[in-house]
């Protein structure tokens, strides 16, 4: 249902000005400030937009791999950028003119398919315009010049960049759901994969994905509905080195995030909840995508008794508060407990990410909600709420139209939204509240 977006890498050596043109690129939509406990912003992965076309964004510069001779960090980058990408800005600094290491880049970029877009950034005023031909020896055609910390040549460069993207693929007809296993290495995904493939014995077909590198797995449950899993060829690349880093795992599931309706957060039973598996969640959190909590390895569990299940629970609740609304399911890869369970709560939770509710039942239910409980006052002003109305799905948005915003408490508007939830089943969804002043 959801488009995936096409990917661009930044790369190119240390200190050419990578994060400094993702950031420029990325501009405002960077800066949101962050409200998920967990998420601290790794600005390595952010959304882009230029002339009306979306696209995703990655600074190869920021995963670091460690334990690797300077070097061979360049050269993985410019690796992994070949594989998420779909476009790849080659930065070099036109201070330094071309390097060894520029060279080693560039080498590596010659034996990959992926269009490459060459920029010189440092130009920082036309006088050093004439030197940034000496680049064209690199091979990748037309140099663009830019200036990071100026802003200088980022329209010519991104121009060049969305002529390359890949003609969009016609979708075929796709009713199916989109969702997308994510979580930290070795909690089970792609045994969960195979296992749920496995248990639903069912017409199987890899299709490729709009980006060149994801292939999802189609798959129809017993009871007809269709499904999409999100970049499941993805999951099962095995054997790099960079595999197990922490921010090229991250990469992966911010990538799986976007290109899914409904996002399983699946968690180790075995380990507990490490700090990696809520930043993981808190990115699904705030793509506003349908969650649901898998615990997988519960076998591993022993001595079970009636709250061994119920005090997990309640941690992971404590954990992850901000997912208040997905449901917790408790599973094995190896036994198949539960896992028959998955596609049918993929779909509630799916009907859920895009219900609409009648404006007429939405207001009753608010304005019940403010009898209730009536609205707060400030300096003898008091909240009024006029009307609600739904303006969006995935997730469901609601417009509140109320006298003046500022008089809005948090607390209050958590109230409405647990209403709202009370009234209409959103079980698995975020829903999102937008104050507006009545004109
Ligand atoms: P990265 O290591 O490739 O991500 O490089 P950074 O973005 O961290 O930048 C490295 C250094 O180059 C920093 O000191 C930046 O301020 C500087 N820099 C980045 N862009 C420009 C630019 O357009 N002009 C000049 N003069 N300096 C820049
Ligand atoms: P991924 O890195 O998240 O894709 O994890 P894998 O699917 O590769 O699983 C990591 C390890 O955990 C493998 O050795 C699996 O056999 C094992 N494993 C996965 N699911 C379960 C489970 O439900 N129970 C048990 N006991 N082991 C599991």
């Amino acid at each position: 249902m959801l488009m995936a977006n096409p990917v661009v890498a930044v790369v190119g050596r240390p200190n050419v000005g990578k994060s400094t043109i993702f950031n420029r690129i990325a501009g405002e939509r960077i800066s949101i400030v962050e409200d998920t406990p967990g998420v601290t912003r790794d600005r390595i992965y952010a959304h882009g937009e230029w002339l009306g076309k979306d696209f995703n964004l990655i600074d190869t510069g920021g995963i670091e791999i460690s334990d690797q001779p300077f070097m061979t960090q360049i050269k993985q980058q410019a690796e992994i950028a070949i594989d998420e990408a779909d476009v790849i800005i080659f930065l070099v600094d036109i201070k330094t003119g071309i390097t060894d290491a520029d060279e080693q880049v560039a080498q590596i970029l010659y034996r990959s398919n992926t269009p490459v877009v060459l920029a010189v950034n440092k130009v920082d005023n036309p006088e050093l315009r004439s030197q940034v031909y000496d680049f064209y020896s690199l091979g990748f055609g037309d140099p663009y010049a830019v200036s990071g910390i100026h802003g200088i040549g980022i329209g010519d460069l991104l121009d060049a960049v969305i002529n390359n993207f890949p003609d969009e693929i016609a979708q075929e007809e796709d009713d199916s759901i989109r969702f997308s296993l994510i979580g930290r290495p070795n909690v089970g995904k792609s045994s969960l994969v195979n296992a749920i493939l496995g248990e639903n014995r069912v017409i199987v077909s890899d299709i490729a994905g709009t980006t060149r590198d994801a292939i999802d797995t189609k798959f129809t449950a017993a009871d007809g509905a269709k499904f999409t899993m999100v970049d499941t060829a993805g999951m099962k690349k095995r054997g790099k080195i960079y595999e197990n880093t922490e921010k090229y795992a991250m990469l992966r599931a911010m990538r799986a995030i976007d290109n899914s309706d409904i996002v399983l957060v699946v968690l180790n039973a075995d380990e507990g909840i490490r700090e990696q598996d809520k930043r993981i969640a808190g990115y699904a959190h705030e793509a506003g995508r349908g969650v649901i909590i898998v615990v997988n390895k519960w076998d591993l569990v022993t001595n079970k008794n009636t709250q061994t299940l119920k005090s997990f629970e309640n941690i992971i609740r404590q954990e992850f508060q901000y997912l208040s609304y997905a449901p917790i399911v408790f599973v094995s890869a190896e036994t198949k407990q539960r896992l028959i369970k998955l596609p049918v709560l993929i779909q509630q939770v799916y009907d859920h990410h895009t219900k609409r509710v009648q404006s007429a039942t939405l207001n009753d239910v608010l304005m019940d909600a403010i009898a209730a409980n009536p609205t707060p006052t400030q300096n003898n002003k008091r909240l009024r709420v006029f009307y609600a109305t739904q303006v969006a799905i995935q997730p469901p948005t609601f417009i509140i139209f109320v006298n003046d915003p500022d008089l809005m408490h948090f607390s209050y508007q958590r109230y409405l939204e647990n209403q709202i939830r009370e009234s209409f089943d959103f079980t698995g969804t975020p829903i999102h509240l937008i104050i507006r002043q009545r004109k």
